[in-house]
């Protein structure tokens, strides 16, 4: 199958494929998603199978406005219009539980509940639009591998796969949305995976307490997100998490061994270490909103650098904030591993 890139003047042309069941990769604020009809099983089958994605991991429901979802939801909660009108367009996807067979169960991986999500970015919500129903969006890469923040990268992963992609440059988050289930019995609404949208910020809006799923506190819970349970995230290239204060011993440890090394950081880090490695990714300034926009970046381009690196050292950040998405996916690229002296 050829793939086709589409422009922003070509939004039509990609909406009428999506109509007809193809396979359409599209950006996003957070990064590209592939998109097929969510009302169309067979299209949605291609989706896991193009990526390769494991079938118990349902898939996200993007609309292009917050009315879409009454057709698969009964009576939104004053909560969950709250957080809509607040965050929506934007990187908050919600969990509801939907009226029964609203949706093929193969977006929903069986569940009585379904994820949906209003993402910001002008060329999405036409294309959404104009393909006149909503589309499912996993990250349009192979599964298991750094998710996609540019056509290119798409490009690299599905070529030949899918029908097209739509071209809408670099993505501005880098890290995939917050998830956020609100169909929890108790009513309290439960973090399923970090993302641009912080804890502290829903509390605030909400003025009630928001939980973390237990696998985000405690090693060796089960996610309640089918997919949280799998590898991600990970180059081929082994990945090793570092702290501040050990890049000079975990460098000399590197030279040592005669590790190649390629480095991911801001610039300060990056500055410090230069001349001792092979390869650097910079991060565009110091800040963990830096990080998450260039870390899939950095990780393919290292993963894929001609100077072919034993290992990819990489700068931790506080758990806080979007520095709290950029360490969830960071881990898992790292297998949980960080460099620690004397080992
Ligand atoms: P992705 O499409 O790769 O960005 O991932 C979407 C995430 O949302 C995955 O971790 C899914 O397991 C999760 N998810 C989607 N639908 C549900 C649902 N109904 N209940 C819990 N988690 C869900
Ligand atoms: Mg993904």
């Amino acid at each position: 199958m050829e793939t086709k890139l589409f422009d922003q003047d070509h939004i039509a042309e990609a909406a009428a494929v999506l109509a007809k069941g193809g396979l359409v990769a599209f950006p996003t604020e957070t990064v590209y998603g592939l998109g097929a009809s969510a009302l169309l099983p067979d299209a949605v089958a291609q989706v896991y199978q193009v990526k390769g994605r494991p079938s118990d991991n349902p898939l996200i429901v993007h609309v292009a406005a917050a009315e879409q979802v009454a057709a698969f939801v009964d009576n939104l909660s004053p909560m969950a219009k709250q957080l809509m009108d607040t965050f929506w367009p934007g990187p908050l996807t919600l969990i509801f539980k939907i009226k029964p067979d609203s949706l093929p169960s193969i977006v929903t991986g069986g569940l009585t509940t379904a994820a949906f999500r209003m993402p910001d970015h002008p060329q999405t919500l036409a294309l959404i639009s104009q393909a006149q129903q909503p589309l499912v969006g996993p990250s349009a890469n192979t599964s298991g591998k750094p998710s996609p923040t540019s056509a290119a990268h798409v490009w690299h992963d599905l070529h030949g796969k899918i029908a097209g992609i739509l071209d809408g440059g670099a993505t501005r988050i880098g890290v995939e949305s917050t998830v956020l289930d609100l169909s929890d019995p108790s009513g309290t609404p439960i973090i399923l995976r970090p993302g641009a949208i912080a804890k502290e910020q829903l509390e605030t809006v909400l003025e009630t307490e928001v939980l973390l799923d237990k696998h985000l506190v405690s090693a060796g819970e089960v996610p309640k997100a089918p997919g949280m349970k799998y590898k991600h995230y990970a180059p081929n290239t082994k990945v090793m998490m570092v702290h501040d204060t050990d890049w000079p011993a975990a460098i000399n440890w590197a030279q040592a061994n005669h590790f190649k090394v390629g480095v991911l950081a801001g610039p300060t880090i990056a500055e410090a270490v230069r001349k001792e490695t092979a390869a650097i990714y910079q991060y565009f300034d110091d800040s963990p909103e830096a990080a998450a926009r260039g870390l899939f970046a950095g990780l393919r381009a290292l993963d894929e650098s001609t100077a072919a690196l034993d290992l990819l050292l990489a700068a931790t950040f506080t758990e806080a904030g979007i520095g709290a998405a950029y360490m969830n996916r960071l881990k898992k690229a790292a297998n949980h591993e960080y460099f620690q002296e004397n080992k």
